[in-house]
């Protein structure tokens, strides 16, 4: 346990910035006004704490922050443990001379994923398949609270990328492939932080977040590189300007209104068609970051570098410097030659080629940012509620969330959902395998297949939610497949985190052998669901006519409870496509709006097996329902004519769904809140189109 205990600090020493009834503002100028360069310099480092070659190295540099990058653990691996190590390393920065404490970051990006047996959450491609902002909010809220809980103030957290292209490996981490959708899930930013303006920062349960990677992350070109191989993680996006503000600047300037506390940039670089200045890394872009971010949206926060990043802008390592903090960039990921980083950081302004200005306006951000979470007055991990990480409580949240991310894709014959009274046949590599289904970013880096934390798996949760039911297990439907009712055969793809994503399964998003000979034994011989636990759409192909009910698992998390949910209907399925299911590879980049639009399933494509509401469909709800079901079609470029009757028989499935199955609800409240990630453009023709072809039908 640290020396110092923690306490409420007023006018300790009779130093104004400690006075805590003292607007931020004057805290910050009056701290400012007394550190030297080497202390500025110190506070706008971030090091790796692995990096560090000795705990007195904190105080030595004036380090202003300390991350865990992927898989940086303390031993044992417990909340305890972390608790313990943060305060050490804040024990440390509080034997400085002004005693400023250090903002320790992780990447909490579903749930508190570092720690085992805390909450894991869905990715959040499944958070944005759940298409509900308040469950969002609250998935926010749980993650904040169990990582604030271990002493951990800061969260790399959320990515707002909108992912253009599932080639991608870190698609599973955008929302989706629409703007609208990316925003409207931003309410996990308020879960996580609490209030706009940083107000409930100091809570013991808010940490303040990370909105990445500024900008165009999930809009990088396949096959395209700098180096001449084909990348498409941190490669180039080639956008126009009007795309590159509506799709991939947008969600930033919602985290900017939301009061996002800090951005990270990305690794990519930024091509803007039209401009003749050729791809700009995203961390050398001043235009982007000083003019666009910080100038243009009013961004307050401080905007922390990626991992190493600088060193990938062109020119030596103290052009990479100057470059990246003229840039605007306040505080550098190193993250492990911090020493070389200060001194060369420092140079460069004695050189005057970074202003002290610049210098001044970054410490400024971070010390605010410092002083709101309240971490001078209170530095150390409160452990009363280190007992609340993996509680039943945020198990229970996440839950919900697995169940609402659940894409129903096709239901025929209604397979699903289950009964009790079915024999099943259980199958598939991703049936019985928490770290399949948590994926990337889930106790180490990359995650791992197997058991590495706490948790329900699929079928766990389904023997769990059918104790009488008769549930046989196969991972490779070798055994004998006669005599079931139904299969369940779980499929999809083995924990990545960031590059081209599982490359061991051929980089592609073709399911493996294995589980495709598992589903043709399995749906030969029964009536069979299929599910696809992955963090992007797999290509299922021809496949699809053999399949009776599929379904879109997206990478759950902890809690296959959810799962067996919506499969034995104690929840009903009510997911919607975040991002268009291919039917091939050969579609790929496909997106919502394409010009020739001809997916396996459309962006927010999903089955319901919500009971109908009476009547499901008639008179004047009728037309309401239409006219929601044609924005959908719509904004799917699916509502021309020649479909209209297949449409609209569609509709009635997508509208009970999309209101809530409560049509007298929808008509009294305005179809922009039932609706409101798909309502785009003028689409009167669309709803008149659909309501004649409805009443010819
Ligand atoms: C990732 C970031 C992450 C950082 C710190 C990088 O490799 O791109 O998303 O926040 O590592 O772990």
């Amino acid at each position: 346990a640290p020396a110092e205990t923690p306490l409420v600090v007023v006018d300790a020493h009779g130093l104004p910035y400690l006075d805590t009834k003292l607007p931020v503002k004057k805290r910050v100028a009056d701290l400012l006004g007394r550190m030297t360069l080497a202390e500025k310099a110190g506070q706008m480092t971030q090091a790796e704490r692995n990096a560090l070659k000795s705990p007195g190295d904190i105080a030595s540099y004036d380090l202003g922050s300390l991350l865990s990058g992927g898989g940086s653990v303390p031993s044992p691996n417990t909340p305890e443990a972390w608790a313990k190590m943060i305060d050490s390393y804040q024990a440390r920065a509080r034997a400085t001379r002004f005693q400023i404490p250090l903002i320790y970051g992780v990447d909490a990006v579903h749930g508190h994923n570092n720690v085992i047996g805390s909450t894991i959450m869905p990715h959040n491609i499944g958070i944005g398949a759940g298409r509900d902002p308040k469950l969002a909010e609250r998935t926010g809220a749980v993650t904040a609270k169990e990582v604030r809980a271990t002493g951990i103030p800061w969260d790399f957290a959320p990515c707002l990328c909108v992912t253009r292209d599932e080639r991608w490996g870190r698609s599973y981490e955008a929302f989706g492939e629409d703007p609208a959708l990316v925003t409207a899930m931003e309410t996990v930013i308020n879960g996580m932080q609490g209030a706009r303006g940083g107000k409930d920062l100091d809570r013991d349960d808010k940490v303040l977040t990370s909105a990445k990677h500024f900008v165009g992350d999930g809009g990088t070109e396949f096959g395209s590189s700098t180096t001449g191989s084909y990348t498409i993680d941190q490669g180039i996006t080639k956008v126009t300007r009007e795309e590159l503000e509506a799709v991939h600047l947008a969600p930033f300037a919602e985290a900017v209104e939301r009061g996002a506390g800090t951005v990270m940039p990305s690794y990519s670089s930024l091509d803007i068609l039209g401009d003749d200045r050729g791809p700009v890394k995203m961390h050398a872009n001043a235009e982007m970051i000083n003019g666009v971010l910080k100038d243009r949206m009013g961004f307050d926060g401080f905007v922390i570098s990626d991992w190493q990043a600088i060193d990938q802008i062109p020119g030596d390592y103290p052009s990479d410097v100057r470059t990246s903090v003229n840039a605007g960039l306040d505080m550098i990921m190193v993250p492990t030659d911090y020493q070389g980083f200060t001194r060369t950081l420092q140079d460069e302004v004695t050189a005057g080629r970074v202003s002290r200005a610049r210098v001044d306006d970054a410490v400024s951000r971070i010390l605010t940012q410092k002083f709101r979470l309240g971490l001078f007055e209170r530095p150390y991990a409160d452990t009363a509620h280190l007992d609340e990480i993996g509680s039943p409580a945020h198990r229970a949240v996440a839950r919900e969330a697995v169940a609402k991310s659940q894409v129903l894709l096709k239901n025929d014959g209604a397979v699903l959902p289950l009964k009790p009274s079915q024999k099943v046949y259980v199958a598939g590599s991703n049936a019985d395998d928490i770290g399949n289904q948590a994926g990337g970013w889930t106790i180490s880096w990359q995650g791992s297949s197997g058991r590495t934390t706490t948790g329900t798996t699929i079928l766990e949760g389904m023997r769990k939610a059918a104790p009488d039911a008769e549930i046989s297990y196969s991972k490779d439907a070798s055994a004998a497949t006669d005599g079931h009712d139904v299969g369940v055969v779980v499929v999809g793809e083995t924990p990545y985190a960031e590059g081209f994503g599982d490359v061991g399964n051929g980089n592609d998003l073709e399911l493996t052998p294995a589980d495709k000979a598992a589903v043709d034994k399995v749906c030969a011989a029964m009536p069979c669901a299929v599910l696809v636990v992955s963090g992007r759409p797999q290509l299922i192909g021809d496949r699809l006519g053999a399949i009776d009910a599929l379904v879109a698992s997206w990478l759950p998390g902890t809690e296959g409870d959810g799962v067996a949910d919506v499969l034995y209907g104690a929840r009903p399925f009510t997911g919607q496509l975040p991002v268009t299911w291919p039917k091939s590879e050969a579609q790929l980049p496909i997106n919502v709006g394409d010009a020739s639009y001809d997916p396996q399933f459309p962006y927010g494509w999903g089955l319901t097996t919500r009971a109908a509401p009476t009547p499901a469909v008639g008179g004047e709800a009728a037309l309401k329902a239409i006219g929601v079901a044609a924005k959908v079609l719509q904004a799917t470029g699916r509502g021309t004519s020649a479909e209209a009757r297949e449409l609209v028989g569609r509709a009635r499935i997508i509208v009970q769904r999309r209101i809530g199955g409560n049509i007298t609800e929808a008509t009294a409240a305005p179809f922009a809140k039932a609706d409101h990630l798909l309502l785009t453009g003028d689409l009167t023709g669309a709803v008149s189109q659909l309501t004649a072809a409805y009443r010819a039908a």
